[in-house]
């Protein structure tokens, strides 16, 4: 290609928009044409310029619903219906302040529900992007981690497996690169890639050469240079909304809706009951109407279904100060009810701090002195400081772990830090604590080629060329043994590998609960220059062992004594060897079933042969799963789940997906975790966690209990005043609420008072329960009937004094006055028993929730302004009261709180006979 070909095409490259066909140029071509190399990256100032041309690499985020049509969506809800028509009827009867006051409620109640929601859904969008994609680049020769929103065009990315591609790339490298492009293509099968050139007119599935944004690398690595940001990627084209619309919808939301569908009929049918029974009398049609109407206003809870997704979001807020980002709103409501949560060891149970404190070298044991990741120490024969001359196997060991490593060691303000994975810092430590210098081996022996570390196949390797070319591996004892017929000596002589003895070795070094990794090498022909699976099936020379520390975190004893406090169990799943796991789950305290007071591990390969029925059995009792594969996770979740519980399930690698799927809470590592793994997650710990779990599901508790107690609050009333109208219409007295009234009551009472329930700390003891079935209703029997007998006393209240007043020769507007008076009150008297669903306020703390006194005393206000301000007088027809009216009001609201007060304690005491 001539220069000035050259030239045009960087033109046309560098003003956005005109994209020529990448993926039919050679690789050269294209780094050439974004005037970069792919060793060096571009430089700091070239990224600046072309970041100002480009703009940031982030997709305008497509249109989601509008925000007149959400608002319209408010009124699309049939009780909102039920209100409408009465909307509709009054202002047909000419009722203009009622038609105007019920319009005005039900248009009030859409913009609480839009504005909450409209909360709610930044909230969660808002805590998405909190966690925003990383990539790997290469510029002015390092390689760094940046936003993924950073990349231009001409930068050189590096991906590996379980990576999303951060913008569409042009491959310069691939290594096995596999690439699942359903994202894009629909096509589920993932493509493997190449960096050759392909048809200028082949379609994007068939264009091998390039990586697409948003599609997942499920295995290799690979590098590419950056063709297109943002909007100019194809999934930036097509927009297919990536962030998929946020769902506000979860099981409790589903049934409220079916709940209230269901009223919606009850309630239709009863107006129509009352409408019939008051025309047979000979009422005019005109009045009648007004009954129907004000039976379906008082009846229907207009506050519900906001509150429940307020509530739900409060709990998503709740729940990230505790490092768990809920991705879900269903997962709110379903931490509730988890009852077996199966955790990662390796970082969530344990520090991934590690460290190593043993090595077995050519049949010779020997220990690491110093902690932590400071390279100071000493290798010990016994107590006598070891030369590494004295013991070849034990230098090859070590250069071993040095070379077949792709983390870093740092110091950095006097801190020694790892890049990359904790368990290969631990072997550069110890390489280095035997005095072994990792950039003069390097140099000597530089690396040609690697095979990455994937779970499945528990071992990592890479070729090296100097004076000899040599591979070296590093990986689980298993997979060594695989591979190695001889063991290297102290002396250099080779042996055959006494695979007893190695064993015996092994399991001593686990017992301690040191996670163990075995090393081995070869020699290859000088010439070659790339390694597969194949050329290290057989044939490796064993070099020996390092058994590595990686103490339990102490949070996460605490959180999981408290899981099984609260009726969860904990179960550990892992790659590591049986016997690190059951000693390092010992030491955390899991339960689960024991042989010789000894937890059982079952590994993966007694996992293989059991059917899927032995499976739900052993699911259940065993509490560690050892050496497991990521598939198998999803048998283990679906064994589980076929026995009914309510599972949640850790995972950061690429082929934990599917598990996390299928478990009621999938949970991402934050830190370690894939890109694969987010997605498919529920729940992301930012701490990497265990603890973390336990407080989310600590949350979902708080969050769920007070779901419950803001609809046992809110219930009574509208049976009270449907009961209240039921009474009047069978009495066949005047009605002593208005359809105005009912709203008043309705809407000020819910927001003022039914959401400080909201702010009710968690009850004490939370933790020291059993988790709530997640198929028991939200109102079990003691709810309905305490739901029955708060509607009644209500009922008692309300008419009893209607009729009282009336007597004493009260006016109509006095006694309708007192009447929507005594629900206000006595609604924030019951509100105070409402705190708890069974305790007595003094067992929770009597101020441990202000703002329900806040509540109580705006509602106070409020009532007094209905009661006394000339206003609101003509709107709703109310009449000062006079002080004996109000002091008989207040002390129905006394008697009612203790008689549920009296009700819950008779309850408390029969639930703690009962335990
Ligand atoms: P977990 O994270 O559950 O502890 P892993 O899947 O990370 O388990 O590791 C399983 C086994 O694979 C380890 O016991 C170890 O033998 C081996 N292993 C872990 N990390 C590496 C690595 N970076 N390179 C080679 N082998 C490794
Ligand atoms: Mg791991």
């Amino acid at each position: 290609m001539d220069l000035t070909k050259d030239q045009k095409l960087q033109k046309e490259v560098l003003v956005a928009g005109k994209q020529p066909a990448w993926h039919a140029m050679e690789a050269e071509q294209v780094l050439q044409a974004l005037q970069v190399s792919a060793d060096a990256g571009l430089t700091g100032e070239e990224v600046e310029r072309r970041r100002a041309q480009f703009g940031a690499n982030i997709m305008t985020p497509k249109k989601q619903q509008s925000a007149i049509m959400r608002f319209l969506l408010q009124f699309h809800q049939p009780l909102i219906y039920i209100l409408l028509a009465a909307t509709v009827i009054t202002l047909y009867l000419q009722e203009y302040t009622d038609a105007i006051v019920i319009f005005a409620v039900v248009f009030v109640n859409a913009i609480i529900g839009y504005v909450q929601e409209s909360k709610a859904l930044d909230a969660i969008d808002a805590l998405a992007k909190s966690m925003t994609p990383r990539a790997m680049v290469l510029r002015n020769g390092q390689k760094q981690q940046i936003d993924a929103q950073e990349l231009v065009p001409g930068d050189i990315v590096l991906v590996q497996s379980g990576d999303k591609f951060p913008a569409d790339v042009r491959l310069v490298h691939a290594r096995d690169l596999k690439v699942d492009e359903s994202a894009l293509t629909g096509e589920s099968v993932a493509v493997e890639k190449h960096d050759e050139p392909m048809a200028p007119d082949d379609v994007l599935g068939d264009r091998i050469g390039m990586g697409f944004s948003s599609t997942v690398v499920t295995y290799g690595h690979g590098k590419g240079v950056v063709t297109a940001t943002g909007d100019l990627t194809e999934v930036g084209k097509i927009q297919t909304s990536i962030s998929a619309a946020q769902d506000l919808e979860t099981p409790l939301t589903i049934k409220i809706k079916e709940f209230s569908s269901l009223m919606l009929w009850v309630i239709l049918a009863l107006a129509a009951a009352v409408f019939i029974v008051e025309y047979s009398r000979g009422a005019p049609v005109a009045d009648t109407f007004m009954v129907a109407v004000a039976l379906a206003v008082g009846a229907i809870p207009e506050g519900l279904p906001v509150a429940v997704t307020i509530m739900l979001a409060l709990g998503v807020s709740k729940m990230a100060k505790r490092k768990a980002i809920i991705r879900k709103l269903v997962a709110v409501e379903t931490l509730g009810s988890t009852n077996v949560i199966c955790s990662d060891k390796t970082g969530t149970l344990t520090e991934n701090q590690m460290t190593v404190q043993q090595l077995m070298a050519g049949g010779k044991l020997y220990t690491v002195s110093g902690l932590g990741y400071r390279p100071e120490g000493e290798i010990l024969e016994g107590d006598v400081k070891t030369e590494l001359n004295s013991n070849v196997a034990l230098e090859q060991c070590l250069k071993a772990g040095l070379l077949c490593n792709n983390s870093c060691l740092k110091e950095e303000e006097g801190q020694w830090i790892i890049e990359g994975d904790p368990t290969e810092g631990a072997l550069i430590v110890a390489a280095q604590k035997a005095r072994i210098e990792t950039d003069k081996l390097t140099a000597e022996l530089p690396r040609k080629d690697t095979i990455p570390f994937e779970s499945e196949y528990q071992y990592m390797a890479t070729l090296h060329t100097g004076p000899e070319t040599v591979i070296y591996l590093k990986g689980s004892v298993e997979a060594m043994m695989e591979r190695c017929g001889k063991m290297l000596l102290p002396n250099g002589d080779l042996a055959d590998l006494n695979r007893e003895e190695l064993n015996r070795q092994v399991e001593q070094m686990a017992a301690e609960g040191l996670r163990v990794l075995a090393f081995a090498m070869a020699t290859a022909p000088e010439a070659k220059s790339d390694i597969t699976h194949d050329d290290t099936r057989t044939g490796m020379v064993f070099l020996g062992l390092q058994g590595m520390i990686d103490p339990p975190r102490k949070e996460a004893i605490e959180a999981v004594k408290l899981c099984q406090l609260a009726g969860i169990d904990v179960k550990m799943i892992t790659g590591d060897h049986s016997i690190t796991a059951t000693a390092i789950a010992g030491q955390i305290g899991l339960t689960g079933r024991k042989e010789n007071d000894k937890l059982v591990a079952l590994t993966g390969k007694e996992l293989q042969q059991k059917s899927d029925k032995e499976l739900e059995t052993i699911a259940e009792e065993v509490a560690v799963f050892a050496r497991v594969a990521p598939d198998q996770k999803l048998r283990l979740v679906k064994a589980l789940q076929a026995r009914n519980h309510i599972v949640a399930m850790t995972g950061d690698g690429v082929n934990d997906g599917p598990a996390l799927k299928q478990a009621n809470i999938g949970i991402a590592m934050g830190i370690t975790g894939t890109d694969v793994a987010k997605d498919a997650s529920d729940m992301v710990l930012t701490d990497d966690n265990f603890s973390s779990i336990e407080g989310a599901v600590e949350e979902g508790r708080g969050v769920f209990d007070n779901l419950t107690k803001f609809i046992v609050w809110t219930l009574p009333t509208n049976l009270g005043e449907s009961l209240v109208i039921l009474t009047a219409v069978a009495l066949g007295t005047q009605l002593p609420l208005q359809p105005l009234h009912l709203l008043w009551i309705n809407m000020t009472t819910s927001v003022l008072l039914g959401l400080t329930l909201a702010f009710e700390p968690k009850e004490p003891g939370i933790m020291e329960r059993p988790p709530r079935p997640a198929n028991r209703p939200i109102l079990t029997f003691d709810l309905i009937m305490r739901t029955l007998l708060v509607g009644i006393l209500l009922l008692i209240a309300a008419y009893g004094l209607y009729l009282y007043e009336l007597n004493q020769g009260a006016t109509m507007a006095q006694a309708q006055t007192i009447v929507t008076t005594v629900f206000v009150v006595l609604e924030s008297f019951y509100l105070l028993n409402c705190r708890s669903l069974v305790r007595p306020i003094t067992r929770i703390g009597v101020f441990s929730n202000m703002w329900v006194y806040y509540g109580i005393a705006a509602m106070f206000f409020f009532q007094a302004l209905f009661i006394y301000s000339p206003f609101m007088q003509s709107v709703f027809d109310t009449h000062p009261l006079e002080l004996g009216q109000l002091l008989r009001i207040f002390g129905a609201g006394i008697i009612l709180s203790t008689i549920i007060t009296i009700e819950k304690s008779i309850r408390f005491r029969l639930e703690r006979t009962k335990r």
